[in-house]
């Protein structure tokens, strides 16, 4: 086994030097380049935020903390506990006793162990669901939540099985060079979703109808236009069913993309702003900024796997796991599980610092846009206040859970576009001050 393994340590170390190469490339460390006459704006939440508005972010912010982080502690604690200590393998090889066939094992093993941990966080979700209540962010009663959970459990369940089924089919036939055939699998994988999740999965939480014609299609598909983004549709979700957060996103690539429309943006959001909106959106597309991640993921993946053959021959992390003798052996689906999710974990903080550029240079675009930096901010102010963000995250924070600037940040940044294009600056949007 020594081979195979030093050929995976070279595999997975040339895997993630691409996958930092193509980060170090196509991040935009600096959003909005060039120097800002006057200096740059330093964000401020009291500039464009009552007393009122700040204090209702905090106390929402405490709020959802605690559940928040002990259901990521617990969630964690619970996976490797199953995955690094004999009680998964016991687990499956408890619920799976009658089956003989290899494939139903796995399949078995993905539902019970995907299941134990959805239940282990399910008290946690019930907890934050209801404080989004409580704030008026989520309009779902328990009966529409529950079937949302069981939903995503069954996608969560679905798409476990078949990346486990490919796994060990490969590890059973070629306990020695199984990874490689896996890596270009789990490559083409990530690829092959992110194309299929928006007409695959989206559908399953929510109904999409076309916004009729009229001003606000016609001036956004222009919009689209003078962008240079060729857009098919313009489509509603209705997500009112589910939040009152404001949303929007293009999905689709070439002839298929699409502008989608939360309907809460529908009912009291001015269309200056919305065209706001819709421009970051176009921003992504425009610096194909899906297909760039998706190309890290796919990479990501890649490597990912090959570091599993690593861990997964390891004789101590097996022992320790009681994850049986041979490769590809059914009770080894915990120890995996707890590997990937590890893994996922550690590059949570990375993707999350790389987004917020990504989502800065999106809204950069969207002022060079619409060249409306005022329209920009009562937007932002509006996103901040309805979704209840946070308006000063701390560096914990940042790191978890943030995947765009927060909005004291964005505003800063639409107050240096307007510096440097000689455009009247958004004045505070809190009077008197
Ligand atoms: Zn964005």
């Amino acid at each position: 086994m020594r081979r195979p393994r030093v050929a995976a340590a070279i595999a997975a170390a040339l895997l993630f030097a691409a996958v930092g190469v193509v980060l170090a490339l196509t991040t935009p460390w600096d959003p909005l380049p060039g120097s800002v006459p006057g200096g740059e704006v330093k964000p401020d939440p009291k500039l464009d935020f009552t007393h009122a508005e700040i204090a209702r972010s905090q106390a929402f912010d405490s709020a959802i903390n605690p559940p928040a982080y002990l259901g990521l502690i617990i969630g964690l604690v619970a996976v490797l506990v199953l995955g690094l200590t004999p009680l998964g393998s016991r687990l499956i090889g408890w619920s799976t006793a009658r089956v003989r066939r290899w494939p139903l094992r796995v399949v078995g093993a993905a539902l019970v162990l995907t299941t134990v941990l959805r239940l282990v966080g399910l008290p946690f979700d019930i907890w934050s669901e209801s404080i989004l209540r409580r704030y008026g962010l989520s309009t779902q009663n328990w009966g529409e939540w529950l079937i949302d959970q069981a939903k995503s459990l069954a996608v969560t369940w679905v798409i476990w099985s078949v990346a486990l089924l490919l796994l060990y089919a490969l590890m059973r036939r070629f306990p020695r060079y199984w990874w490689t055939g896996a890596a270009v699998t789990g490559f083409a994988l990530v690829v092959a979703v992110s194309f299929i999740y928006p007409v695959a999965v989206e559908p399953v939480f929510n109904k999409f109808h076309k916004l009729p014609q009229g001003q606000l299609r016609t001036d956004l598909l222009a919009m689209a236009q003078r962008d240079g983004v060729p857009v098919k549709d313009v489509l509603v979700a209705d997500a009112s069913r589910r939040t009152t957060a404001l949303n929007a996103y293009v999905s689709g690539f070439g002839s298929t993309r699409r502008i989608v429309l939360y309907d809460t943006l529908l009912k009291s959001t001015p269309p200056r702003q919305i065209e706001s909106i819709i421009a970051h959106e176009l921003g992504h597309a425009k610096h194909k900024d899906v297909l760039w991640g998706t190309l890290i993921g796919a990479l990501g993946v890649a490597g990912a796997i090959c570091l599993l053959q690593l861990l997964l021959t390891s004789p101590a992390l097996r022992r320790r796991a009681a994850a049986g003798g041979r490769l590809g052996d059914p009770l080894s689906v915990a120890l995996l599980l707890a590997l990937i999710t590890v893994a996922t974990q550690i590059g949570t903080p990375v993707q999350n610092l790389i987004s917020r550029h990504i989502e800065a240079r999106a809204d950069a675009h969207a002022l060079d846009l619409t060249r409306d930096p005022v329209t920009f901010t009562q937007m932002q102010h509006e996103l901040s206040v309805r979704n209840i963000s946070d308006l000063t995250p701390n560096e914990l924070e940042y790191l978890l859970w943030l995947t765009h600037p927060a909005g004291p940040e964005r505003i800063a940044m639409a107050r240096d576009w307007a510096r440097q294009h000689h455009v009247t600056e958004p004045p505070p949007l809190v009077q008197g001050r």
